[in-house]
């Protein structure tokens, strides 16, 4: 790793890479301003921010869409069933969280108060979520409303088939 010749301002400390630091401190900085929002949400509506809330808010900050057996397993022991079960409703009614349909099957992720707006690809066979966002999608959805003289206030649209891995392990 050492090279001859390398001034003070080029050695490299073992290990630490600036591209990553950056980017780890900008993502940090994206966190601390949705665990914010997210206690202003609960504040602005008379609800205490409590620990199994908080527990399940940080959980689909990390690993969103989850089901809510997901959910419950995942947390516990720490927050239990019933608990976990009544705080998803309580995020769904403030509109913490979206429920995303895919055949009869629903998973819950963080709303559009937290994340930017996208639709989603789910694969039947392996239950993988893939993240679609297309401007030219809002612009077609946004051209049919308006063809009909419809306001629109919101829309969901959810893709489900085959992702790629899938399709080449079935070849
Ligand atoms: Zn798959
Ligand atoms: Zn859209």
């Amino acid at each position: 790793m050492l090279s001859g010749g390398r001034g003070w301002g080029q050695r490299r400390i073992p290990g630490f890479n600036l591209t990553h630091f950056l980017q780890q401190s900008c993502n940090l900085f994206i966190i601390y301003r949705m665990i914010d929002r997210f206690k202003e949400v609960l504040k602005s509506s008379g609800n205490s921010v409590t620990a199994p809330r908080q527990a399940i808010f940080a959980l689909l900050m990390q690993e969103g869409p989850l089901t809510a057996a997901q959910i419950a397993s995942k947390c516990a022991p720490t927050v239990d069933r019933a608990t976990a079960y009544r705080t998803i409703e309580l995020f769904e009614r403030l509109g913490i969280v979206n429920r995303i349909w895919h055949g009869f099957k629903s998973s819950l992720e963080l709303s559009e108060i937290f994340t930017p707006h996208h639709h989603h690809a789910t694969c039947e066979h392996c239950g993988t979520h893939l993240d679609i966002t297309s401007p030219e999608l809002e612009r077609a959805l946004a051209g049919v409303a308006k063809q009909h003289k419809f306001l629109a206030i919101s829309h969901t649209l959810e893709l489900t088939g085959y992702c790629g891995a899938c399709q080449i392990r079935q070849s």
